[in-house]
């Protein structure tokens, strides 16, 4: 959701899964979309904003534009509020280095252990609410009572193995359903400065209207998810902790404790990439009851900024197919997809998938379009399909017919990888990418399974990590889109990254 600035770094990772062996692939019919806009377009439009701030408007005139009826204002203390940001997660352990003296306290704040400057310490979960905490100088030490806390002495920043560094508090805990996961504690202001939504080079309106959003979202979020393990993690804003971005912090200080409000309350302060001209109503989105400020708006401001307008991206039946059978949709033998309900936005609302065996009705954005998104192009709700005889789509490789394994060197070369939301293969970087380019190369060594990847290579310019699970056939899918058999050749992926 974010416009970044692209200059090259190479990054090299060596991550080995096993070969593909393809099925041909036959002239078919195709799909081609057109569209416009990047994400779900409820509530700011980045692209209106960046283009209105360049103009010289404020935030006291972007923002209600986008928000109905909304009031801006000082709320005195939000700025001091803590927000508990989930920063990081593993499945039973992790390691965490502070940079000074810190100490480890218990639930009730008992003082466990303090810990010298410099110490790397792992910490395991046991299960019952019980956390060992093990460090290379420092010895073992075991914390009850269901959560572990890392409290600064003279610490000013914790780093995680994947590269990132938070200021403020560490807590440990188990929410339900997940792994063993930290939780950055620390005022919103300090919480702000650590977002990466927008390049620090945007206008400073830009920036403070982003600064007051992300503001009243991440305060609204302290409210509404008070009794869970965290308020908030980077599927609701962007955060990288430590972060030089001086343009940006200056514009969280000077727009110090201001939010944004529906009679009284702080509103859910939803923003996206482009609008492709028009926002949209929250409840032909995601559904749901309509939000009085989150109504479909005409936006002229981000039409010569990039998204306004992409494609055309084309799409083999057989590869939708997949791709919708990936997502749990299967109708036999895609016949047709009917994208005649639309928003008063324009926008498709929802869409009728329909095929030899029976129709599936989808969302327009947050189920086809995002289905759609890691193959690059589509990733909004406002797009148009017209079947076969349509041209090859740019940015994306050609289904290949057959994949040799003796000529696979170099294979696959420069496909466009999406940093977030690629079928659970996410990208963490440092600094934040926005895309890289991958391609397999020569036969390797060393691999774990498949399932959780965690740090791979560092760089003296960044580093780059694998997170969460991997599904193979999800993998394959998107290297090999249309080849559904795999064989058993083990394979060097070389990333690229551009940022
Ligand atoms: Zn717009």
């Amino acid at each position: 959701m974010k416009v970044h600035r692209i200059s090259l770094l190479v990054l090299i990772i060596s991550l080995v899964f096993f070969w593909v062996t393809p099925m041909s692939a036959s002239a078919e019919t195709t799909y081609t979309f057109t569209g416009g806009g990047k994400g779900h377009a409820v509530g700011l439009c980045m692209s209106g904003v960046l283009y209105a701030a360049n103009q010289g408007l404020n935030y006291n005139q972007i923002l209600p534009h986008y928000y109905t009826g909304v009031t801006i204002g000082a709320r005195g203390g939000v700025d001091a509020s803590l927000i508990r940001a989930k920063v990081y997660s593993a499945a039973w352990a992790f390691g965490v280095k502070g940079n000074g003296t810190y100490q480890v306290k218990n639930s009730s704040g008992t003082v466990i252990k303090s810990l010298l400057s410099g110490s790397t310490i792992t910490v395991t979960y046991k299960g019952g609410g019980t956390y060992e905490i093990k460090s290379q100088t420092q010895g073992t030490c075991t914390v009850t009572g269901g959560m572990v806390n890392l409290e600064p002495l003279t610490t000013t920043k914790f780093t995680f193995p994947n590269g990132l560094s938070y200021q403020g508090k560490i807590r440990v805990v188990v929410p339900t359903n997940e792994g063993v996961t930290a939780v950055n504690i620390l005022s919103i202001d300090s919480y702000l400065k650590g977002l990466a939504e927008e390049p620090d080079s945007w206008p400073t309106q830009g920036l403070q209207t982003l600064a007051i959003a992300s503001r009243t979202y991440a305060y609204r979020r302290t409210i509404t998810n008070a009794s869970s393990s965290y308020d908030i993690d980077n599927n609701g804003l962007y955060y990288i902790g430590v972060r030089t971005a001086p343009n940006y912090a200056k514009a969280v200080n000077d727009t110090r404790d201001v939010i944004i409000t529906y009679q009284g309350s702080p509103i859910t302060a939803a923003y996206s990439g482009s609008c492709g001209g028009h926002t949209e109503n929250i409840e032909d989105v995601w559904g749901g009851s309509p939000v009085a400020y989150l109504k479909a708006r005409p936006c002229n401001w981000c039409k010569t900024i990039k998204w306004y307008r992409w494609g055309p991206l084309t799409y083999s039946k057989s590869r939708l197919e997949a791709i919708f059978k990936s997502h749990g949709v299967d109708v036999g033998s895609l016949i047709d997809i009917d994208i005649s309900n639309r928003s008063a936005g324009g926008h498709v609302r929802k869409a009728r998938i329909i095929g030899t065996a029976k129709t599936v009705t989808v969302w327009g954005y947050s189920q086809l379009g995002s289905w759609l998104a890691f193959y690059p192009g589509v990733n909004s709700s406002l797009y148009w399909i017209s079947k076969s005889g349509s041209t090859p789509s740019p940015g994306t490789s050609p289904t290949p017919s057959k994949i040799s394994t003796a000529s696979s060197k170099l294979y696959a070369a420069r496909r466009v990888v999406k940093i977030k939301q690629p079928f659970g293969l996410t990208f963490n970087t440092n600094p934040p990418i926005a895309r890289a380019h991958i391609f397999v190369r020569r036969r390797v060594i060393g691999i774990k399974k498949w399932g959780r990847y965690r740090k791979y290579r560092t760089h003296p310019r960044g580093f780059i990590n694998l997170v969460g699970r991997i599904d193979k056939s999800s993998v394959y899918e998107f290297y090999y889109p249309g080849n559904r058999t795999y064989k058993g050749v083990r394979k060097r992926l070389v990333v690229r990254v551009k940022r």
